[in-house]
């Protein structure tokens, strides 16, 4: 039965506000499993599994599988295609709202110990996946791997180099090495979204490469607001600093303040930062206490 066939058949018409085009090629289905390089112990976590085109390989392979699925009308569906596979756990959430901290405590008994390695796995609606890989990769889950299947234009932005950078792809750079493993035509799926899509790996970074990701992402944010304009101009507008403020950190920086902020490495955003943060610090300690005066036993009471 073809998947358009087997959703009529569950009753299922796709939602298209959830990013629902399911894969149909189950030869593409095995190729993007075998990219996550799953071994036989590994908790897998898998985002938006749909009626299971990639979950029924998940649960041969991994030791576990956390299936996180937004459609409620989806998961009787799954678990009608999938029986209820022992090592399989549907969860019925958001997955932009998933506590991934604690979720190796819902692996359907006891929990893992925590050097489990864990296996991201997903093939997600454009519109959740920066916010979803932040997520992620700022969680204690610390994913062995993410395997993503997106837009390919979303894919080629995270691999993007200097000159072409976005804010999506420091934010993936920053927490790790994004990889494009393949292209996927539009005739994989059901309904045929618009665009080619791709498969991408992530490999989180062993340690994080700067302490304060929030200096990193406000910086980021700041010079991405307005992508045309120098960064002089974009750090100071966004971070509500003053131009001064904002040359002095660049050129601490080794950073020319006529250029855009498309054309910065991820090092160069650290760098920044590390020279934002160290601003911050010598205002904070320069500026006047405005506390409340403190009534002194030594200060006579007025009458
Ligand atoms: N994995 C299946 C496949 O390959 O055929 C389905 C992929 S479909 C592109 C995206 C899936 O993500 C859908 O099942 C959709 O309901 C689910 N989804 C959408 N937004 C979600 C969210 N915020 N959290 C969890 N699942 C979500």
């Amino acid at each position: 039965m073809s998947t358009r066939q087997r959703l009529n058949a569950l009753g299922i018409t796709p939602r298209k506000s959830l990013g629902q085009n399911f894969l149909t090629d189950p030869t593409i289905a095995r190729a993007i499993v075998a990219a996550a390089h799953i071994n036989p112990g590994d908790l897998v976590v898998e985002i938006g599994p749909g009626i299971g085109a990639l979950t029924q390989f998940l649960v041969q392979q991994a030791g576990h599988v956390i299936a996180i699925e937004l459609d409620q009308h989806l998961i009787p569906a799954l678990q009608a295609e999938l029986g209820q596979p022992a090592n399989l756990t549907v969860l019925h959430a958001d997955a932009l709202k998933v506590d991934y901290d604690s979720i190796r405590q819902i692996s359907g008994g006891d929990g893992y110990p925590p050097d489990t390695p864990v296996r991201v796995i997903g093939n997600l609606p454009y519109y959740i996946t920066s916010a979803l890989i932040r997520r992620l990769l700022e969680s204690e889950l610390k994913p062995a791997l993410i395997t993503l299947t997106v837009q390919m234009e979303v894919a080629q932005r995270m691999i993007a180099k200097p000159d072409e950078m976005s804010l999506l792809a420091v934010s993936v750079q920053f927490y790790g090495h994004p990889k494009l493993v393949m292209r996927i035509t539009p005739s994989a799926f059901y309904p045929q979204p618009d665009v080619d899509s791709a498969v991408v790996t992530i490999a989180p970074h062993a340690q994080p490469l700067y302490p304060s990701p929030n200096s990193i992402f406000a910086l980021a944010r700041a010079g991405f607001s307005q992508r045309r304009k120098q960064l002089r101009n974009t750090l100071a507008g966004g971070l509500a600093i003053t131009h001064q403020e904002a040359e002095e950190i660049l050129l601490a920086s080794r950073i020319n303040p006529a250029r855009r902020a498309e054309t910065l490495a991820v090092d160069e955003w650290i760098t920044l930062a590390a020279h934002y943060d160290a601003q911050k610090r010598r205002a904070k300690a320069t500026r006047k206490p405005t506390g409340k005066r403190l009534k002194t036993s030594a200060a006579p009471d007025a009458k």
